[in-house]
């Protein structure tokens, strides 16, 4: 029997509230939104899994998050940061796997000057000219990324985590409003970035209007990818004692996502894998066709907590390449090596 929601979805990339919540808040319609994600994402990806080697150079932050292990309040973090010489090493190994994109992520970190980055960024399009560079460092003025982009910087991931003004001071400390956050999207964009926003899925006192919101806000960004997770919660922050995401929601909003833009490279994150073993897989199969296999060396990465329990610390770059292969294989899709640029064209 056809699902009328999600075929109307699917056709018109869009519902009205009240039909995204009967979406969001039923279980009624997970297969029905499975399936169609599934073709939807064929339809113009093939069964092509795109993989971009993230490297977590600097555990450092300077901001406050209230859900993330890595906030400068948190005296039990293990703080460690990558020379421009190990950032390179890393970038070598994943070469010689195939990844065709380095995601540089971290901590908002003021040791690292733009000037740094900058050098960085160039070192890394001089060695490997036929390689994306995505940075993740979080929030900037506009001048800052227009350096980045002038050295060649292609990608910039910054998350919007929630639409809502309100819910977003909930969880961040009044240094940090969603206003600055959109705001520098839109500047992202506007300098010529492909842009990745995102958001938590479950994180402390978020409701169905609020994921509306979400939804609402990446309609009017438009962006290139979108990257969404489960909220896990970590020992050594004020949300310790907050409940996780489910996986179930999250596969939900990412069979959503797929429907309402079918053209964006939606990441199956390591998050997902966390809590749930097959969590990646199932990521895969509900629309998303990206992943982002961990090439940080080996024994820094199980001090880049932002959640407790993360997977994938203690295998070396090689092991998590032939491990992920055999995964996105297991799902009925085929890893490949290319940039994995947007597909926009066509509607
Ligand atoms: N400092 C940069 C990048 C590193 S954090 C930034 O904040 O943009 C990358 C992402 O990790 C954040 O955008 C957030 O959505 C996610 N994150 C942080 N803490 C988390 C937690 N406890 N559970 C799940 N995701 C989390
Ligand atoms: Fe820092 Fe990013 Fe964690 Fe916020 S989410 S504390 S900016 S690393």
């Amino acid at each position: 029997m056809t699902d009328v929601l999600v075929k109307k979805l699917r056709e018109n990339r869009d519902l009205s509230d009240g039909e995204l919540r009967e979406l969001i808040e039923s279980s009624a319609h997970d297969e029905a939104l499975r399936q169609a994600a599934d073709k939807v994402r064929r339809e113009r990806y093939g069964d092509a899994v795109y993989l971009r080697g993230l490297i977590e150079f600097t555990s450092y932050c300077k901001q406050n998050c209230l859900y993330c292990g890595l906030r400068a309040g948190n005296r039990n973090a293990q703080r460690y940061r990558l020379s421009r010489e190990e950032i390179l090493s890393c970038c070598d190994e994943g070469y010689a796997l195939g990844y065709r994109t380095f995601v540089l992520q971290g901590g908002e970190d003021p040791y690292y000057t733009d000037d740094m980055i900058c050098d960085i960024v160039r070192s890394i399009k001089e060695k490997y000219p036929d390689c994306a560079v995505t940075l993740s460092i979080g929030e900037k003025p506009r001048q800052s990324y227009e350096r980045y982009f002038a050295a060649g910087a292609d990608r910039y991931l910054l998350r919007h985590e929630t639409a809502d003004p309100e819910h977003y001071a909930k969880l961040h400390t009044d240094k940090m409003s969603s206003e600055n956050r959109k705001h520098c999207l839109r500047d992202l964009k506007e300098i010529g970035y492909q842009v990745g926003a995102g958001f938590m899925v479950g994180s402390p006192y978020q409701t169905t209007e609020n994921l509306i919101a979400d939804l609402r806000f990446l309609q009017e960004l438009q962006p290139d990818m979108i990257g969404i997770g489960p909220y896990i919660s970590h020992k050594d922050t004020p949300f310790r004692d907050e409940k996780n995401g489910t996986a179930e929601l999250t596969l939900r909003m990412l069979s959503i996502l797929r429907l309402m833009f079918p053209y964006a490279l939606l990441p199956s994150t390591t998050a997902l894998g966390t809590i749930r073993p097959d969590g990646r897989e199932l990521g895969l199969k509900a629309g998303g066709n990206v992943v982002m296999p961990n090439l940080s060396p080996v024994q820094v990465r199980d001090k880049y907590a932002i959640y407790d329990n993360k997977i994938c610390t203690g295998e070396e770059s090689a092991q998590c390449r032939g491990c992920l292969e055999k995964r996105i294989e297991s799902a009925g899709y085929r890893a490949v090596t290319d940039r994995g640029d947007v597909k926009r064209a066509s509607r």
